[in-house]
């Protein structure tokens, strides 16, 4: 029976037990990546997994449909533990969503087809008319736009928070948000982290965002989502800090090569059944091709982060002493107590995105990055390849001039994201462009 052409053919089973301990030994997720989730005996000994391109999966009989379906449906507790639509799932998902979990730790996760997918759905699996939001500022910019003016016209509202607000700060927006939500007749449905902050890599304190929470709400409140694009998921681990939901522009670090869009969300399987939920019904997974590069990304991942952070770490060094820089928000290099005690019980390395602020304004900025010869001139971060931009006259253009000034983002900011290129080379290109200014 096992070689029966419609054996092979047969979709995939919920993944097999495999190993993932040698001798109580913990395999770490740089080996894991190399094969977990994938089984090759099903699919013709194929060491890499194929790309399943198809609509729909067939059916074993009729009453496998109908437990498929009692699954999809939530008529029967569990979910699907087969493949049925590729709307809902597919092997090649499944298979990068297996990986992704468990370089946050987590039980679940689920992909989407850009980072803002994952976000907009997310939230919307959560928030009821009445609600509100708590997220913390300054987000990327097109969640603060969803949230502001999307989510508002079903009658969800919000309340924002700096990014490096205390415990008792934290308090009194939970006590505000809790009032809110009250005489709105809703409730507080996700506190909504982005840390660190976009350009100015300011951090979020999580662990006591976790305590104001479970202060304010008791451990059955709402779920503290984070968006860890900026750090993760090498740098840094919101779940160990008390997040419940991890949130990822796979865009960035984990596509790692500024070739795909896509975006995952993580953590327990109870925070993560609504959103499966309503993906079910909207769609918006990651496309089976998008999948498999992105299996291809995750074998690399950790190799291509420490490599960027290593070179971030020796340009920021070269940049902090030029006489043409007035200041750098690089996270090996934090200058705020607060931030720094955040930093410590927080990140494993300080990344390398970070903002470089030129004595002057837009037109030394825009000679600087004229000037360059190596890094290229594009938003977006996280790639192989050095990137600089000018997020006041480019990603926060859109963002009104006193709450740019409020976040930090002057005229005289370019964020740059380092590659993996030769540090020597970058910091020979920087140091031939910022003679140009
Ligand atoms: C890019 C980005 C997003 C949006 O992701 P897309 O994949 O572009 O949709 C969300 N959050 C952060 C921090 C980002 O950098």
């Amino acid at each position: 029976m096992s070689d029966s052409p419609i054996d092979r053919a047969a979709p995939r089973k919920a993944p097999k037990p495999e190993v993932t301990k040698i001798a109580g030994r913990e395999l770490k997720p740089a080996t894991l990546m190399m094969g977990h989730g994938y089984d090759p005996t099903l699919s013709e000994g194929s060491l890499k997994p194929p790309i399943f391109l198809t609509s729909t999966f067939a059916f074993e009989s009729a009453a496998a449909g109908k437990h498929h379906f009692e699954g999809i449906t939530g008529k029967r507790p569990g979910g699907a533990d087969g493949l049925v639509y590729s709307r809902f799932n597919g092997p090649n998902q499944e298979i990068l969503e297996d990986r992704l979990g468990i370089w946050d730790g987590a039980e679940d996760a689920l992909s989407f087809s850009s980072g803002m997918t994952a976000i907009c759905v997310l939230m919307l699996a959560y928030a009821a008319q009445g609600d509100v939001i708590v997220h913390s500022g300054p987000l990327y910019a097109a969640s603060e736009g969803f949230v502001a003016k999307v989510l508002s016209k079903f009658g969800v509202t919000y309340i924002d928070f700096p990014a490096g607000a205390t415990r008792e700060q934290l308090d009194a927006v939970m006590d505000r948000a809790k009032t809110q939500a009250d005489e709105q007749g809703g409730k507080v449905c996700m506190v909504y982290l982005e840390s660190p902050g976009n350009p100015t890599n300011a951090l979020v304190d999580v662990e006591a965002v976790r305590d104001a929470r479970n202060a304010a709400f008791g451990t059955d409140g709402p779920p503290i989502a984070i968006d860890n694009t900026f750090l993760g998921p090498l740098w840094q681990r919101p779940l160990d800090q008390g997040a419940d939901i991890v949130v990822y522009s796979l865009t960035k670090y984990v596509g790692g090569h500024s070739d795909l869009v896509a975006g995952s969300i993580a953590g327990a399987k109870k925070w993560m059944n609504p959103v499966r939920a309503l993906r079910n019904t909207m769609g918006g997974i990651c496309d089976p091709n998008t999948a498999w590069m992105l299996l291809r990304s995750l074998e690399t991942v950790e190799l291509r982060m420490q490599r960027a952070g290593e070179n971030a770490a020796k340009v920021c060094e070269f940049l902090a002493s030029h006489p043409k820089v007035e200041g750098l928000g690089y996270l090996g290099m934090i200058k705020d107590a607060r931030q720094q005690d955040i930093y410590d019980r927080h990140c494993q390395g300080a990344g390398s995105t970070f903002s470089l602020l030129l004595k002057g304004g837009e037109a030394e900025c825009f000679a600087f990055l004229d000037a360059l010869k190596i890094a290229k001139l594009a938003v977006s971060l996280g790639g192989t390849e050095t990137l600089a931009s000018h997020p006041a006259s480019m990603t926060h253009l859109s963002v009104a001039e006193g709450r740019r000034a409020e976040l930090g983002i002057g005229d005289n900011l370019v964020r740059i994201s380092i590659g993996i290129e030769d540090p020597d080379d970058l910091i020979a290109d920087f140091e031939q462009a910022l003679e140009q200014v």
